[in-house]
């Protein structure tokens, strides 16, 4: 059953307009975010707003049906970031000015590379690195509140 037009609202509003993992600008984007489902539903999760994040399209592809990821560092298998549960700022931060994110826990470190918070796969001309730039440009990016690399 589809997420109800009121609930999609209040969940937008509570993410203030920003993909709660790659924190891209839902008004600069060409359409609507998505409704995720922190526990997706195949797994049993419930469309109750502490269950549900806003995020972008390219985070909510890549999240698929997975809650954990590889830490890189480690190797260990970690839960993803659970946006409902902990603060964006404790566990990333953003490098180059705006244009990387990079995971600062083992939580972080596994959403990032999990989510490909970076669009690493791709030539930096077609990634969201390049769209990052331009939000910056105009002033955009990174959001007011986010902590960058010194
Ligand atoms: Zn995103």
């Amino acid at each position: 059953m589809p997420i109800d037009a009121k609930l999609k609202q209040a969940i937008r509003e509570r993410a203030n307009y920003y993909c709660e993992y790659c924190h891209s600008p839902e008004r600069l984007s060409a359409s609507r975010f998505t409704i995720d489902h922190i526990l997706p539903r195949s797994l049993g999760g419930f469309d109750d707003p502490d269950n549900l994040a806003l995020a972008c399209r390219r985070c909510n592809e890549r999240r698929y049906d997975f809650v954990a990821g590889v830490d890189p560092s480690t190797q260990a298998i970690i839960p993803l970031f659970n946006p409902r549960q902990f603060q964006w700022q404790d566990h990333f931060i953003w490098a180059e000015g705006g244009i990387i994110i990079l995971g600062q826990t083992p939580m972080g470190r596994a959403s990032c590379l999990r989510l490909d918070l970076n669009d690493e796969r791709y030539p930096e001309a077609d990634s969201i690195r390049a769209t990052r730039k331009l939000w910056m440009q105009i002033g955009y990016h990174p959001p007011v509140n986010d902590p960058c690399q010194a």
